[in-house]
This record gives structure tokens, sequence and C-alpha cells, in this order.
């Protein structure tokens, strides 16, 4: 069994993540009914129970008073009752000014001995108080002042806002009734509103799982799909169909490893082609002139045997480029640096095409203004100059002149090696540094070499920090420079 089957899917995980939040969603919602509901509604009722008293108090000498403490009733489904308080009496006798009730009738009013009891702990209190307790039903109207009331059995609770006017002079004392507890009709009809609520909140997060699961999976499902075929070698696929950003990065990210990969293994197959065909032309010169000389007698002449060290030359050449290429690219080369002279070096250099100066008709020129020093391997700055050098060679045409130039500005020195020969078209010049890459596909062994010169100089520039580049106009030639930092002789 793979690891990845024991693994659950995206749509698993979508679809639990879904189902979590609308639990989590429903416990949030059931835990304020539950809990904070009660809480919120008492607050809510306490500080209303507070503004209608208020209201009353400010409306106490209106002509319609009547009418405006019946209004708040109403609206708020409240007992109101108002008294005027004699303070010369003791403030014990308190008339009855407004009581809106029928007291035969069932609706609640305040205890006439809970009056004197607010009365006294409002004159107490500065005027005002606010108090919570198990409500006590008034059904008659027998008691003192055309007021007696009796007591109901109900477990409800009751909110009492009592608050007077003034407390020196004849005043009245307005108090304002509720019943805390949430009305029982209200309480149920929320409650299956929240059961409803509940199930449709399950419904839709089921629905909206299934969905962005499909949504979200599906084109994941495609893109491995297809990353399978890229696994066995089928390189011209292109990875599309991202609804998302982060898919659309993936796919454009494979599309380009496909690419990629494609051109990597078309330049191995072109590698193996180029490097077996290299290797085999010299050996078959090699093997054809030893047999001519070992048959024919007077074939072993000096001339024959320097065609075959140069043909030996030429496979020892490719074979340590590929040595090269493959020790630079993973970093194993030491390089051996000290203070040199460039211009030496670059002179050095040119001495090595002496011969092929004075046969083969190249001009090939050297400009420079003073000795330079820079600190580096010699043996790499070498192979980095002879391989702009023989590449202009190679591709300098009939042109066949070629210009070093060595210049210095802010401590650094720029050398640029400049041909006049088929130069290099412009959506070539990214790849020439790469490896194996030759623009010219066809394979000519004359001039062409392994295809390794150029990402040899790469790698070794790359090792000193330098700049390097190439200007190139097909048909005019092309200039090839990197810089490196100068030094004091030493
Ligand atoms: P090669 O051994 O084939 O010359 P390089 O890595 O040195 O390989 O160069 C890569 C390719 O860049 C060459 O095959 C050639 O097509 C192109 N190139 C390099 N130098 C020049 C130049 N001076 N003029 C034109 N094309 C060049």
């Amino acid at each position: 069994m793979k690891l990845t089957d024991k693994k659950l899917s995206l749509r698993v995980y979508l679809s639990l993540a879904f189902l979590l939040f609308s639990l989590l969603l429903i416990a949030v919602m059931w835990f304020f009914q539950a809990v904070l509901f009660d809480a919120v509604y008492r607050t809510i009722e306490a500080t209303q129970v507070e503004r209608c008293a208020a209201s009353i108090i400010r409306n106490i000498a209106n002509e319609d008073l009547d009418s405006i403490v019946k209004e708040i009733e109403e609206q708020n489904d409240m007992d109101i009752s108002i008294y005027l308080v004699y303070p010369f009496r003791d403030g014990r006798i308190l008339d009855p000014v407004y009581i809106p009730h029928d007291f035969t009738s069932s609706k609640k009013l305040t205890e006439y001995n809970s009056v004197v009891e607010y009365y006294e702990k409002a004159v107490k209190n500065g005027g005002k108080v606010v108090e919570k307790k198990e409500s006590k039903y008034l059904n008659s109207a027998n008691g003192p002042n055309g007021f007696h009331p009796i007591l109901e059995n109900d477990s409800s609770e009751l909110l009492t806002c009592a608050q007077l006017t003034d407390t020196r002079n004849v005043h009245h004392l307005v108090v304002v009734e509720s019943d805390i507890a949430p009305d029982a009709s209200v309480l149920g009809t929320l409650k299956i509103q929240f059961v409803i609520i509940t199930i449709f909140i399950l419904l839709i997060s089921v629905f909206i799982a299934i969905v962005t699961s499909h949504y979200v999976s599906k084109p994941i499902h495609d893109t491995t799909k297809k990353a399978k075929l890229l696994a066995q070698q089928n390189y011209d696929l292109t990875f599309s169909g991202g609804n998302y950003k982060e898919l659309c990065e993936l796919n454009d990210t494979l599309t380009y490893s496909a690419h990629e990969l494609k051109k990597v293994d078309e330049l191995r197959k072109e590698l193996i082609a180029n490097i077996s065909h290299d290797l085999r032309t010299p050996l078959t010169m090699i093997t054809g002139y030893s047999e001519v000389m070992r048959d024919i007698p007077g074939e072993n002449s000096p001339e024959n045997v320097q065609i075959i060290i140069d043909e030996a030359n030429r496979l020892s050449q490719l074979v340590n480029d590929l040595l090269d290429i493959s020790k630079l690219e993973s970093g194993t080369v030491a390089m051996e640096n000290k203070t040199l002279c460039l211009t030496d070096c670059i002179k050095d250099i040119f001495k090595r095409y002496n011969k092929l100066t004075e046969q083969g008709g190249y001009d090939i020129q050297f400009e420079y203004d003073s000795d330079v020093y820079i600190y580096a391997d010699e043996l790499r700055i070498s192979q980095v100059l002879y391989n702009l050098i023989n590449n202009a060679i190679n591709y300098s045409g009939n042109d066949k002149t070629i210009i070093v130039k060595q210049t210095t500005k802010n401590n650094e020195v720029c050398v640029e090696v400049t041909d006049h020969g088929m130069g290099i078209e412009e959506d070539k010049l990214p790849y020439i540094w790469d490896r194996y890459y030759k623009v010219d596909k066809e394979h000519k062994q004359a001039v062409v070499g392994t295809g390794l010169g150029l990402s040899i100089v790469k790698n070794i520039l790359n090792q000193y920090d330098s700049q390097y580049g190439v200007k190139s106009t097909l048909g005019q030639g092309s200039t090839f420079w990197f810089t490196m930092k100068t030094v004091e002789k030493d």
C-alpha cells in the first residue's frame, strides 16, 4: 500500500472543514441562545424600564399624561402607576394619581406595601431605585385609598423602577414595572427558528463543501494525471485548467518544467550524437593513418604522425572539456588564485595562434592601454580567453579578423573579443551559455566544437563574480566581453 493511500483526500478535508465550521457556528448560536440571550434580554429590559420612568417624569405636568402613560404601557408591555406623595405626612401617604388598571382584572399592579417600600428606597437612593424580585400580582381594588392588593402565586421575575419627581414638596412617585422573563411564546418562536436555522446551515454547508471540494480538487486531479505522463517522459504537455491562482502557478511551473525537460532531453540526445561523432572521427583518423603507416612503408612520414598526434589531442581536448564542465558545475574545482598579469596572459595565448596567423591568414589583434593585474587562477582565466578567442576564430567566417581589447575603468578590467563573422540571432543569445547548446544544429566538425566552451566560460566567470555578456548582430559579427576586478601588482 502506498503512503498516499493512507491519506485523506482534499475533498474529504474540505468537507470536514466545512462541517466543523458549521458545527462551530451552530454551537456559538446555541450558546448565545441558551446562556447569553437571557442576560442580554434582562439588560435591555432594565434600560427600557428606566427610560420609560424618565419619560413619564418629563411629562408629569402634561395634560395628556393619561394617554401618554397608556401609550408607553402598550408599546413596552409594562405596568405604570403614579402616586402623589405628601412629604408633611411623612411621605407614607401615597395617593394613586394614575392607576390605569382595572383592579378586578388580572393585569399586574404593584402591591401597595411594595409601593411604600419603593418610595422609601427611592428617597434613600437620591430619588430613584431599580429593583428586581419575584413578581406579586394584584387583582383587587380594595386597599387603602381604594387600593388593596391580593397576592397571586406567580414565579416570574419583576423589574421595577421607582423614581421621584422631587423630594421636598408635594411630588410624584412613578413606578414602572416589567415582567423580566422573556415571553414564553417569544422563546418558543426563537427555538423553532434556531432549529430551522441549524438545519439550514448544515444543508448549506454540505452543499458548499461538495461544490467547493469539486471546484478545488478536480483541476488538481487533472494536473496530477498529466504530471504522471510527464514522469513517463512525455514532454509535449501543457498544464492548464486552474480556477485559482495557486493551481495556475503550479500548472505554469509544470508546463515550464516540461518545456525545460524537453530541451534537456533534446540536448542530451544531441550531445550523445555529437560526442560519439566527435570521438569517432579522430579515432577513425588515428586508426586509418596508423594502418596506412603500418601497411605501406613509404607512408611513415612525420606529417602523418603529426595528424595522428593532432587527432589524439582533439580527443583529449574533448574529454578534458567534458571533465571540466562536470567539475565546475559540481563546484569541486579548487581555484589556485594568485596575482597575475592579465595582459601577459592574453599575449601568451596570442603566441599559440602564431601559426594560425601565418598559415590561415587570420589577423588577430590585441589592443590595450597598460598592464593590468588581477587575482585569479591563471589556468582558468586562460581557459576563458582561449574559448572566446577560439570561438571568434571558428565563427569569423571569411573576414578572419579578430580583435581582443582590454580596457580598465574604476578598478575593473573589461576584455572584449570581437569578430566580424556570422553573428548570432537575437532570440538565440540567451541560450548560447547553456551546456551543449549550438546555434547551428548541423554538426560541422571542421569549425564547431563541443558546445561546452561558453558554458565553461560562464562557470569560471561566475566563480569570480564577474560580469559577462555578448553583443551580436546577425551577419555582422559578435563581441563577447567579461570584466574582472583589478588588483595592485605584488
Ligand atoms: P562550441 O564548442 O559549439 O563553439 P560554445 O559553447 O563555445 O560551443 O558556443 C555555443 C554556441 O554559441 C556555438 O555553437 C555557436 O553557435 C555560438 N557562438 C559562440 N561564439 C560565437 C561567435 N563568436 N560567433 C557566432 N556564434 C558563436
